[in-house]
């Protein structure tokens, strides 16, 4: 039998939408093969009451709540296809199985590439993080670097500068990223702009201590932001067809509808900036509230 409805991803966004459906009464399969983009870091800031949790200790505080809900399910399995079925959807699962939903919710986040810097991923979720509003305080005042080769450079040098004066923004070979006025900004700022590569970074247990520039200086910082390219973890919104919005995630209304009738979308796969667990829960909750208005109106 059908379940109300398939969520793709066990994330704060689709665990929210969970509980919300659960809460409303509705068969819910949650698919999660527990891959989150946060997997790196140790900690999760800025989620009200629970600021500074460890990312597991997020994921089992949800899991333990959404046991109280009969009809919700958790299936580890990674969802492979989802094909429309009359005038619902079959999700295709990576043991082979099929299961049937009326709704589908995309909550399947991002994944990023980082710049192609030796050992980067050792540094990265440690003390290299990419959103200043989830790591800066634990970075304040320390001798930062920003690493961003791209047109967000600027932007993102100038809101790290709230956290720490003590900035080194490394474009990394990449020369057009800022106009020249945006550069004197930053230089006036007692701010150094530099095009060099960083060709290595060393530190201990991912704490970093020093950078070293391909002119062979080696400068002491012990943090920084970086700016990773993000692209959608799993391709179901292009597949099923989804129009894009602006950021290049999945668009969607107020309530989480897409382009494509009876598929969701919430969290990181929807709303790429600004990302945070808290955004990605609520953009899940507002979602659900969407899928029962659907179902009801569909029923009632
Ligand atoms: C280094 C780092 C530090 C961060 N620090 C913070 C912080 O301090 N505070 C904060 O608020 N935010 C932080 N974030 C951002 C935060 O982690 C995300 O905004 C949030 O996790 C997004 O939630 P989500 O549910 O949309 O996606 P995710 O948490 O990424 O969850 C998506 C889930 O979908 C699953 N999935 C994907 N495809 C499939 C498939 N085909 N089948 C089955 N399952 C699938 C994945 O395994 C994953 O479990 C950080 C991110 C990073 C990278």
């Amino acid at each position: 039998m059908a379940v109300d409805c398939a969520i793709i991803g066990g994330g704060p966004a689709g665990m929210n939408a969970a509980l919300v459906l659960g809460r409303a009464r509705r068969s819910v399969m949650v698919f999660d093969d527990n891959r989150p983009r946060n997997a790196v870091t140790r900690h999760t800031h800025g989620f009200l009451t629970r600021d500074g949790v460890t990312p597991g200790e997020l994921r089992g505080l949800a899991q333990r709540e959404l046991a109280a809900y009969q009809t919700v399910t958790v299936n580890r399995q990674r969802v492979t296809d989802i094909r429309r079925a009359g005038a619902g959807f079959h999700i295709g699962t990576g043991d082979g199985a099929w299961y049937a939903a009326r709704k589908v919710l995309l909550a399947t986040g991002l994944r990023e590439t980082l710049p192609p810097i030796p050992g980067i991923g050792s540094y990265y979720g440690r003390s290299l993080f990419n959103c200043p509003y989830c790591d800066g305080w634990e970075l304040r005042d320390r001798p930062l670097i920003v690493i961003a080769d791209g047109m967000n450079a600027f932007t993102l040098t100038r809101l790290a500068y709230q956290w720490s004066k003590d900035l080194i923004l490394c474009t990394n070979g990449a020369r057009r990223t800022m106009s020249d006025e945006e550069r004197l900004k930053l230089q006036s700022r007692g701010i150094r702009v530099s095009r060099e590569r960083v060709v290595e970074l060393e530190g201990e247990d991912g704490e970093l201590r020093s950078v070293r520039l391909e002119s062979g200086l080696r400068v002491r910082r012990t943090g920084g932001f970086v700016s990773p390219i993000w692209r959608q973890a799993a391709p179901f919104g292009d597949w099923l067809g989804c129009a894009a919005n602006e950021q290049g995630g999945i668009q969607t209304d107020r309530l989480g509808r897409t382009s494509v009738y009876g598929i969701y979308a919430a969290g990181d796969s929807s709303v790429i900036a600004p990302a945070q667990a808290v955004i990605a829960a609520g953009e899940g909750s507002k979602a659900a509230i969407g899928i029962n208005a659907d179902l009801i109106q569909e029923d009632f």
